[in-house]
């Protein structure tokens, strides 16, 4: 894999300050792509090559393995932003809290909820990142996707199977180009108080500034992922590096060394004991990647 004016190759990179866990992972190689004919480039070599690859958002929603012996792609080129009235076209690659920075301060509303997620609008439209019962496609018109085949196709939201925190497009090999949001008229002022709102929340109730990769599992119906693990009596359980938050049961965070394997072994046993005292299954909202 080589160097080209559309891309940026580093052999053997190390992912630890990619993945918002600050785990240590290496790929074989770190290729970001400075726009889309540098993805189409990458993509062609995935498929003369026959090598496996996989797209790195913001990495924070991930637990990342050891070593991805391919090729770790990032979107950060694909940062184009446009905005015509209350229509927003956004690239894959830019941040979810500068889509809402830039829509607010154009009077425009909707997006207000997306301010302290910390992904990109790829990550955030593949997974259906949400908060405060609002979610990504509340807004979304239409995405434009690329297939390992190189072929770009616009899908409109009618189109898409989506839920809470999931999509179809992963099943589908599809790699987010870029959204095409719809937002209303909105106040400028209410939307900044409404923000700050949010952040104050957050900062009371999540382990913010301590690394780790915010929900690990999906709220099962009508009840809280966070209640069950507290009253599991597994607030602070911690195993190698990795720590459930004592200010927010729903959160495992990176004492220092973490690693992915500290991660997943403590993810097994709050599955266990939640199981065992509560007989719920909890779901992975978080996604482990792992080529093994
Ligand atoms: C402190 C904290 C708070 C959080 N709060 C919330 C919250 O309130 N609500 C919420 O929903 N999430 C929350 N998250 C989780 C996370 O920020 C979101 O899930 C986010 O949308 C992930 O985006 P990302 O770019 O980091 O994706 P990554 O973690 O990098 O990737 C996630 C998945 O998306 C794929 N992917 C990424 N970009 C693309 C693309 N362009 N095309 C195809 N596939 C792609 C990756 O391959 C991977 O499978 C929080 C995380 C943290 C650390």
């Amino acid at each position: 894999m080589k160097q080209s004016p559309n891309i940026k190759v580093i052999e053997n990179a190390s992912l630890k300050n990619l993945n918002t866990y600050k785990i240590e992972s290496k790929t074989k190689y770190l290729v970001t792509v400075l726009n889309l004919d540098g993805l189409k480039e990458v993509l062609s070599y995935i498929k003369d090559n026959n090598i496996k690859y996989f797209i790195l958002g913001n990495g924070s929603n991930v637990i990342l393995d050891e070593y991805l012996d391919g090729i770790t792609i990032k979107l950060d080129g694909l940062n184009n932003f446009t905005i015509k009235k209350n229509t927003v076209i956004c690239g894959a690659g830019v941040n979810m809290s500068t889509l809402t920075c830039k829509t607010v301060n154009k009077n425009l509303t909707g997006l207000e909820w997306a301010i302290n997620i910390p992904g990109t609008v790829g990550g955030s439209i593949i997974g259906n990142a949400g908060a405060y019962n609002r979610d990504i496609f509340d807004n979304l018109e239409s995405i434009k996707v690329i297939d390992k085949d190189l072929n770009i196709k616009v899908l409109k939201k009618e189109d898409i199977i989506y839920s809470y925190r999931h999509t179809n497009l992963k099943e589908n090999n599809y790699i987010v180009i870029e959204g095409t949001f719809k937002l209303k008229k909105g106040n400028k002022e209410e939307s900044l108080l409404l923000i700050k709102d949010r952040t104050e929340r957050r900062k009371k109730t999540q382990p913010i500034g301590i690394p780790s990769a915010g929900s690990v599992f999906r709220n099962p119906p009508n009840d809280h992922a966070g209640r069950l693990i507290e009253n599991s009596n597994l607030k602070g359980k911690t195993i190698g590096g990795a720590s459930v938050s004592k200010k927010h049961a729903n959160f495992i965070v990176n004492t220092g060394n973490a690693t992915s394997k500290d991660i997943k072994n403590l993810i097994q046993l709050i599955q266990k004991e939640v199981k065992e005292k509560f007989n719920i299954d909890l779901i992975l909202e978080q996604e482990i990647i792992d080529w093994k």
